[in-house]
């Protein structure tokens, strides 16, 4: 039988890795597991509840026993929040950014790392973040680092919110994006960086099925399955 690969894909915000990954998971059949999700979600709660970056008390205490359903419907991952569907209301930059400060806190990372590692378990999985590579399965068979220029991937992620229905000023999505980078480089605790065996892609100018077309041939390389 063909063996069910752990897939990571790491990379700054704006990388394209989301959409890659989810067409790539789609291609072959895995699953596809968006794990900047989760921290939204995280951080949506802790904002529902008026928690601040600064109460780690407050924040252990809405870690401590929480659950985030989550299930891959369609090639889209969605997140529950006490039965409620949050996953397009948490994918604003205000809850980016919000996600960006709560992550660096032990206690919610501690809380996300099971069920991060148990939807893997069984292999067949394309697992999109910040530390998959390097924390949440440093045993993967195949470890994709995804970057372009910072202005690219504003223009990206500008577009992105448009699609949307967002109104959004590309100058301050920059700043943004680069005020994230700067907190998830930088912080003590599973801080974004490439794994040292991983593949690195800059995806500047490259579309996206380029992008895909490189990472399908390492895929096939170590499954011999043909990805179409
Ligand atoms: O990928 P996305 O932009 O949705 O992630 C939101 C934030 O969640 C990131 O800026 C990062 O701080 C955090 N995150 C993380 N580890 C992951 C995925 C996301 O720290 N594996």
């Amino acid at each position: 039988m063909e063996k069910r690969l752990i897939i990571t894909v790491d990379g700054p915000a704006g990388s394209g890795k989301s959409t890659v990954s989810r067409i790539l998971a789609e291609r072959i059949s895995y699953i596809y597991l968006d794990t900047g999700l989760l921290y939204r979600a995280v951080a949506y709660k802790a904002m529902q509840h008026g928690i601040s970056i600064e109460d780690d008390e407050a924040l252990q205490k809405l870690c401590d026993g929480i659950n985030i359903p989550f299930e891959t419907d369609n090639g889209k991952m969605k997140v529950l929040m006490d039965g409620d569907d949050v996953s397009d209301r948490v994918r604003t930059e205000e809850i980016g950014m919000f996600a960006s400060s709560v992550s660096a806190v032990f206690a919610v990372r501690d809380a996300l790392l099971l069920p991060q590692r148990s939807a893997g378990r069984y292999g067949g999985i394309v697992a999109e973040g910040r530390d998959m590579g390097t924390i949440v399965f440093p045993g993967a068979d195949i470890k994709f680092f995804l970057d372009a220029d910072a202005d690219e991937r504003a223009r990206r992620r500008y577009a992105q919110l448009m699609e949307n229905g967002a109104r959004v000023d590309l100058a301050e999505i920059k700043r943004g994006l680069e005020a994230r980078d700067y907190q998830d480089t930088q912080r003590k605790i599973a801080p974004l960086k490439p794994a040292v065996d991983s593949v690195i892609i800059d995806t500047t100018g490259i579309d996206v099925d380029d992008v895909i077309e490189k990472m399908s041939i390492i895929v096939e390389q170590h499954t011999k399955m043909t990805v179409s």
